[in-house]
């Protein structure tokens, strides 16, 4: 009878807490969103994140909830003997929050922790060559996102992209997409849209254009998206959103459906930017 009592006490344990536990998390969530923003924060982003300046005062202050989220959700670990500072941490959230300003109350669930390097890292890959040999070779990275909970970053590189917005390269923006689309588990090229009807359109939209970009690659033409948007449909996507952020002039210009759909998904308009006045913002 006892043993029966204590199960039975356990699985109400068990289903209270998974009912409980996401009330709790969207309360702390909006407790850390409405509390005051640092000054010394808000004087951080403004030196390092060109882009704030064009940003809404609305869109401002639900950047900063998020990136006070961010901060208390996610673990920093510096690598190679760096220690990570608050301003690197403010940076990096600055930046990965941009791709939260569609309000989908995710904070890249999969991501636990980011992992950061001084500079460049060297792992090592394996490459098939023909159909026995497989050679091991070393190279160098400036990022990595990762499905199950860690995302690495170059901190030189990050450095270097805030003051180069604007040349469609931003290596924090890069691994944050990949977060988004591995959200489901799978790195595919296809984030979790709003709607079930938004999926058949963004797939023939993405799909004409990677083919696209895959021709005008091979035939050596001039593209906005950068060349390693070829690889396959996931960096696709997240070569497409460092486009959509930096460039987006020539990716509305060039791809108008591929920015419409980026414009739908982020809830953004960066072509409302006015980037022209960016440059003297940049230190
Ligand atoms: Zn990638």
């Amino acid at each position: 009878m006892i043993q029966t009592i204590i199960v039975f006490l356990i699985i109400w344990l068990i289903i209270t807490l998974i009912l409980v536990k996401p009330i709790l998390t969207i309360k702390q969530r909006n407790r850390l969103k409405n509390r005051s923003f640092s000054p010394l924060w808000n004087a951080i982003i403004e030196n390092n994140l060109p882009i704030y300046f064009c940003l809404s005062s609305e869109q401002r202050r639900r950047l900063q909830g998020h990136i006070q989220v961010f901060l208390t959700e996610k673990q920093f670990i510096g690598c190679r003997g760096l220690q990570v500072t608050e301003e690197m941490k403010l940076i990096i959230a600055a930046v990965a929050c941009l791709l939260l300003l569609n309000e989908r109350r995710q904070y890249f669930p999969r991501l636990r922790s980011i992992l950061v390097y001084p500079s460049a890292y060297i792992v090592k890959e394996t490459a098939a060559i023909g159909d026995y040999i497989v050679e091991e070779r070393r190279v160098a990275r400036l990022g990595e996102s990762w499905t199950k909970d860690q995302l690495i970053l170059s901190w030189e590189q990050v450095k270097q992209d805030t003051i180069s917005w604007q040349d469609g390269r931003n290596v924090v923006l890069h691994e944050f997409a990949h977060q988004l689309d591995q959200e489901d588990g799978k790195a595919k090229g296809v984030p979790i849209l709003q709607r079930n009807s938004d999926y058949p359109i963004w797939a023939k939209v993405m799909t004409e254009a990677y083919q696209q970009l895959c021709h005008d690659i091979l035939q050596g033409i001039n593209t906005v998206i950068d060349s390693y948007g070829t690889t396959n449909p996931a960096e696709f996507f997240a070569v497409a959103t460092e486009t959509f952020f930096e460039k987006p002039h020539q990716l509305l210009s060039h791809h108008p459906a591929v920015y419409q759909q980026l414009q739908h998904y982020y809830q953004l308009d960066p072509v409302q930017w006015n980037y022209p006045s960016l440059k003297k913002h940049v230190q």
